[in-house]
């Protein structure tokens, strides 16, 4: 698999970074209440907290901005949004929103009805609570070994098949609202779901009449995977599997800012014109007119550009490739991260990074705000306070306690990968020294964005 190839583009404009020192940092983590999200980007010398809306636009995305039509109703600009769907995507209908988060809620609320059942391949944080917000129960029916960091499969993402049938004879395939199988696994470590399970899941779907969506925020990436991994698709184009996967759908939701390669952006896609009339009346009330759904013309016009790029086959063997770099780095120094590397990010495994901590210590949490003091490199927990409280209001223990190094799309150079490289590899051999952390402030939801920690005595 190439690793480390030069980047496919050339740099037409910089932003300036500044490194802080050892004791600017140390304050402002506490100051942070030691979250990694309550801290000021600009004491952030490298930026890994999130792929999301942090992508580099091309001239071409910048240029079409300018040429957006900012009417309020029947902008041109949704009509040139709406054809680079159905062209790269193949689905008819599409219905833009502020973000990923405002398509979720829409499809929750019309597909939905309390007590509904809705088994996905891994939880995401905004998805699950968009689908609990409407009534419904989320189901995890990913393969087991997306669940070990050190388990080797080429698509960890994959829905398990028994599990998924089991579910439906538990609860009755009129009680499943849908499937939302997620193109790549975020949490699962940006891993992939083969074209081969995609075709079983159609099957069962069929089968049984259950609607197939997608929670399609890194489609491109998954393709890439396909094309690197599954056999038959060497010689496909990226572009030509995000449409082969796609034609087993009935729709998606996307989060632009990930694979359309824009600061904000979203929006629904689908075959069926019920509900696509359904989304039309609701964006209405939540995001904006169905020709602009909470964005401005231009943020769809940058979109309608970014998600064509998105598939170039010499973009994704960069981006994928730096990813997997800065992951064969760490590994190669011992440093324990989840394998095989995926996507979009590298994820150590902070159990085993710290295994004198245990999981009620808050590992990942106190790893993240530990390597920002130590460099700078800003990354984020995902363990056991990003997964909250059940509906008893116990904390959940999830099978994977990682610290999210997430890479932006188009921003860092592979050098900026050595930096990190060196900075993980030197904590992780004085991680003796981390001390775990607890909560000194907690929200109702989704916690991990504003909680407030102090050290463990
Ligand atoms: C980011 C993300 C979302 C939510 O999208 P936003 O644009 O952040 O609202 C949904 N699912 C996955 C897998 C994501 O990574």
């Amino acid at each position: 698999m190439p690793s480390n190839v030069a980047e496919p583009y050339r740099i037409k404009m910089v932003e300036p970074l500044v490194m802080h020192t050892r004791d600017e940092r140390q304050q402002a983590i506490e100051k942070a209440g030691h979250n990694t999200f309550l801290l000021k980007s600009k004491m952030c010398y490298i930026d890994l907290l999130t792929d999301s809306g942090t992508s580099a636009m091309s001239d071409r995305q910048w240029s079409a901005m300018m040429v957006g039509d900012e009417a309020y109703a029947g902008a041109v600009s949704f009509d040139r949004l709406e054809a680079a769907v159905q062209n790269s995507y193949g689905l008819p209908f599409v219905v833009p929103t502020h973000q990923g988060r405002g398509a979720e809620h829409l499809i929750s609320l019309i597909l939905i009805r309390p007590g509904m059942h809705v088994p996905g391949n891994m939880y995401f944080t905004t998805t699950r609570a968009h689908q609990e917000l409407a009534g419904g129960t989320f189901h995890d029916v990913i393969i087991d070994e997306a669940h070990d960091p050190s388990a080797q499969h080429p698509f960890k993402g994959n829905v398990d098949i028994d599990e998924f049938t089991a579910l439906i004879d538990e609860v009755g395939a009129e009680n499943i609202a849908y499937i939302n199988v997620a193109l790549t696994v975020n949490l699962a470590g940006g891993q992939p779901v083969s074209m081969a399970n995609i075709e079983a899941v159609r099957r069962v779907c069929d089968e049984h009449h259950i609607i197939m969506w997608s929670d399609a925020t890194r489609l491109a990436e998954n393709a890439w995977f396909i094309q690197q991994r599954e056999d038959g698709y060497r010689d496909t184009s990226c572009a030509d599997i995000v449409r082969e996967m796609l034609s087993h759908f009935d729709g998606l939701t996307m989060s632009g800012k990930k694979d359309c390669l824009v600061n904000i952006g979203g929006f629904l896609a689908m075959r069926d014109e019920s509900i696509f009339t359904k989304a039309r009346e609701l964006v209405v009330l939540y995001e904006g007119m169905p020709t602009y759904g909470g964005l401005a013309g231009r943020d769809l016009e940058a979109m309608a550009v970014g998600l064509v790029e998105a598939t170039d086959d010499a973009y994704l063997t960069h981006r994928i490739g730096q990813v997997t770099y800065l992951g064969e780095r760490l590994q190669e120094a011992g440093v324990p991260v989840v394998q095989p590397i995926g996507g979009h990010a590298v994820f150590l495994d902070a159990l085993r990074f710290l295994p004198h901590l245990s999981q009620d210590d808050l590992p990942a949490q106190s790893l993240a705000a530990e390597l920002f003091v130590a460099s700078g490199v800003r990354s984020m927990e995902r363990g056991i306070v990003s997964a909250g409280r059940d509906a008893e209001g116990n904390n959940r223990h999830p099978k994977l306690e990682l610290v999210r190094l997430t890479i932006p799309r188009r921003v860092y150079t592979d050098r900026h990968m050595d930096v990190v490289a060196d900075a993980v590899i030197d904590l992780h051999r004085n991680a003796e020294r981390i001390r775990g952390l607890e909560f000194v402030y907690e929200p109702p939801t989704l916690r991990f964005f504003s909680s407030r920690f102090q050290p463990k005595a």
